[in-house]
């Protein structure tokens, strides 16, 4: 972590609760150096942000290692708390930084209809394909044909694509990115803050620890080797025929 990011840390949670190799502390990073960026062009004021969670590792993400108003809520209700704030206190920037089984899955309504509201909410899902708190359960995003707790033969449903999800609402703006895209994450996040809408930005970053060691990808090294081999642009994407996007990870921005 870059020294000059301290100020936005609550130090004394550290050492950071996440395992070694995972994806999480390099979003976390992302998410300060936008912060930061907007912060010291004067664009943004950290004192005037609140950031809601809900539950498992993703969550963890701004509480408790943010420094500023942090809101731990129940399980799939982070974007619901998020509403009340951003309805009764129009002056704040209000953003949710919560895994793909929270936001997607039992906070999947709550999802849809703030970006079919256009609410003025960022919303990151971390998107580790999988609940990697509660024991590395199948999620909503995890592929299909993967090995998780609960699909030990392999994931037979097809995974949401949440921000064909998300756009399909017609919220303002929609990317995805992995964490090893750290530079155009790290842009897309600064234009997420300076939109005006609902802006969501889908995240994938490795579990090492759950989703990892079931599916023999067993360092974060292994994680990208496997991710360069599905990544592509949004771009691209659009040329492709549905067959040949099977099982591909499309980064980008969605219009
Ligand atoms: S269980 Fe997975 S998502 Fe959770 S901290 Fe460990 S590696 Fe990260």
């Amino acid at each position: 972590m870059s020294r000059h990011l301290y100020k936005y840390l609550r130090e004394e949670v550290f050492p950071t609760p996440f395992c070694p190799g995972c994806g999480h502390g390099i979003l976390l990073q992302a998410i300060l150096r936008a912060i930061d960026e907007l912060s010291t062009s004067g664009h943004l004021d950290f004192t005037k942000m609140v950031f809601v969670s809900g539950i498992g590792c993703g969550a963890w993400i701004p509480s408790p290692h943010f420094k500023a108003d942090t809101l731990h809520t129940l399980h799939g209700r982070a974007i619901a708390y998020a509403t009340g704030v951003c309805l009764t206190r129009p002056d704040l920037k209000v953003v949710v930084i919560s895994g793909d089984g929270d936001l997607a899955a039992i906070g999947g309504n709550h999802l849809i209809h703030a970006a079919r509201r256009n609410l003025p909410l960022v919303v990151i899902c971390a998107n580790n394909s999988i609940y990697g708190m509660t024991g590395g359960q199948v999620s909503p995003t995890t592929p299909e044909g993967c090995l998780t707790e609960t699909t030990p033969f392999g994931n037979e449903e097809r995974p949401f694509d949440l921000c064909r999800l998300v756009k399909s609402c017609e919220a303002d703006y929609v990317s995805r990115w992995t964490v090893f895209h750290t530079k155009p994450l790290i842009k897309a996040i600064v234009k997420a803050l300076t939109s005006k809408g609902f802006s969501f930005i889908d995240v994938i970053s490795p579990c090492v620890t759950q989703f990892g060691r079931r599916n023999r990808l067993f360092s974060i090294y292994d994680y990208f080797q496997e991710i360069k081999k599905v990544v592509i642009s949004y771009e691209k994407a659009k040329v492709m025929g549905k067959g040949d996007l099977k099982g591909k990870i499309i980064i980008g921005e969605y219009d």
